[in-house]
């Protein structure tokens, strides 16, 4: 298993969540390449060590175990891995068609 980030984060992208990750697994941080451009931050599913801690950094409640994901954001599972399986562009481009999606 592995945690993930859903939609509230969009928009909200505080880091949080990244400062308290012991494992560095949340990108992109502050001050990489993309954070920028970013819509939210992603979490790599190969690097969670599933220890809770962004769930309580969080201000949103948009950090959750992948068990615990809503049916209505089932696709920020995929979206996560995708991020950092196929890159940047591959992640955002599937965060946007979930949003076109939503209507
Ligand atoms: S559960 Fe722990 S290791 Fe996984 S992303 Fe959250 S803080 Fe990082
Ligand atoms: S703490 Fe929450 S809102 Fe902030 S970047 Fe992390 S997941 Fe997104």
């Amino acid at each position: 298993m592995a945690y993930i980030i859903a939609e509230p984060c969009i928009g909200t992208k505080d880091t949080s969540c990244a400062d308290v990750c012991p494992v560095d697994c949340i990108h992109p941080a502050p001050g990489e390449e993309h954070f920028e451009q970013a819509t939210m931050l992603y979490i790599d599913p190969a690097e969670c060590i599933d220890c809770d801690a962004c769930v309580e950094a969080c201000p949103v409640d948009a950090t959750m175990a992948e068990d615990d994901v809503p049916d209505q954001w089932d696709k920020f599972t995929e979206i996560n891995r995708v991020y950092f399986e196929d890159g940047h562009e591959a992640g955002e481009k599937m965060v946007a068609e979930f949003l076109a999606s939503k209507g």
